[in-house]
């Protein structure tokens, strides 16, 4: 009898995250991570890549994310509604899938809201490695909620950055940053105003959640050398930079054909001049040109990025045993029989199966 090819599923849940996080440590993992990620971007041509496909509604979006190479396919579900907070539930949540191309096979699961913060700001830091002024040592960071204390510690922790100048419309946010981050080295200064944080900062991260056409930074907020790491415009109608900042920089982004739907480039003509990431890091194109030029990475979140995290929370767990298989896609002894799978008979079989071990009961009265 030819026995059922195996189809289980390894599913890493947001516990295993965070364990991985626990004993790999945060460094390590942003260090991993940003590893994974520029060898991925190095093999850019490899991929088959299309802008996520987003379902728009009153307060937010869901979006998938496909790509795939010759090997593995990979696709993110998340969502984005900026009012989900006063709901008790996050703004950005996710999960996503590798599959096998050759077969289809699902063959690894996992949480990633957790591990989009961590892509994210590791992404963030590639691409600040590239364009930000090397002597860089502080950082203005604005909107301080869930992926916040993320952007903070990958900046510090791979770039060197010492200090944040905080700003968010809910001081309860910043607090909640600075009591998370109390135990680390960063200087944490809470500043009163957008402008009052970007004025002398090397570095401007915005990561704002609201679902309107802000402009949180001005062009007569930059400063010669600054490079701006704008997060939370990544929507049509999402964004967070007036278009002068634009103007005034050198623009550097992850899918052009995205961005352009959905970054803070939305505002402007199509023939606007910008940079896709991947050519900086194989060295095809210029990132930051000289130490006066304002650089700015209009970041909305490309599913390469998922596709690398997935690739590394796969690796962290198989190294540390973490992960359990579940019982996705049925196995079956003929695969043209999927109706054996509730078949009277097998109905049967598996309720036998669930029975108690009544021999186990027996020994132990
Ligand atoms: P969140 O709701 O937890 O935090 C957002 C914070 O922004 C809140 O504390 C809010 O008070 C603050 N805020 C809103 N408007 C503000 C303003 N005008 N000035 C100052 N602060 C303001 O959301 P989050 O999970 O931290 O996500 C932040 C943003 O990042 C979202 O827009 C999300 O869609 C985006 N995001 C982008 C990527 C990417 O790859 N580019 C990945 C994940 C999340």
């Amino acid at each position: 009898m030819q026995l059922p090819q195996s189809v289980q599923t390894q599913f890493v849940s947001v516990h295993d995250v965070a364990t991985i996080i626990h004993k790999i440590g945060l460094k390590t993992v942003f260090k991993r991570l940003a590893d994974y990620i520029r060898a991925d971007y190095l093999r850019w041509q490899d991929f088959e890549k299309c802008a996520r496909v987003a379902n728009h509604s009153k307060d937010g979006v869901i979006e998938l994310m496909p790509i795939s190479d010759a090997k593995s396919y990979a696709f993110k579900y998340v969502n984005g509604h900026p009012k989900n907070t006063h709901a008790g539930l996050p703004c950005v949540m996710a999960f996503g899938v590798l599959a096998d191309v050759a077969t289809g096979v699902p063959e690894f699961l996992s949480e990633l809201t957790l591990s989009t913060a961590l892509r994210t700001a590791a992404m963030s830091a590639v691409a600040a490695q590239e364009l930000a002024r090397r002597d860089s040592r502080s950082m203005a960071l604005i909107g301080n909620g869930a992926q916040s204390e993320f952007q903070a510690l990958a900046f510090h922790h791979l770039l060197g950055i010492e200090e944040i100048r905080l700003f968010d419309s809910d001081s309860k946010a910043t607090e909640k940053l600075i009591a998370n981050l109390r135990s680390t080295n960063l200087r944490l200064k809470v500043c009163s105003s957008i402008a009052q944080a970007v004025r002398g900062a090397d570095i401007v991260t915005t990561v704002t959640a609201d679902k309107t056409n802000a402009a949180i930074l001005t062009a007569d907020m930059i400063e010669p050398g600054m490079h701006i790491n704008g997060v939370g415009g990544d929507c049509p109608g999402k964004t967070e930079l007036h278009p002068d900042v634009l103007r005034r920089s050198a623009v550097f982004v992850e899918y052009e054909p995205q961005t352009r739907i959905e970054g803070d480039l939305q505002h402007l003509p199509a023939d606007f001049a910008v940079t896709e990431l991947w050519q900086v890091l194989a060295r095809q194109a210029l990132g930051r040109r000289d130490a006066d030029q304002i650089t700015l990475f209009d970041s909305v979140g490309f599913a390469l990025q998922d596709y690398s995290a997935l690739r590394f929370m796969r690796d962290a767990a198989r190294e540390l045993g973490l992960g359990q298989p579940v019982s996705l896609i049925p196995e079956l002894v003929n695969p043209k029989d999927l109706f054996m799978l509730i078949h009277p008979e097998t109905q049967a079989a598996d309720e036998s199966r669930r029975l108690p071990d009544f021999s186990a009961i027996l020994a132990s009265v």
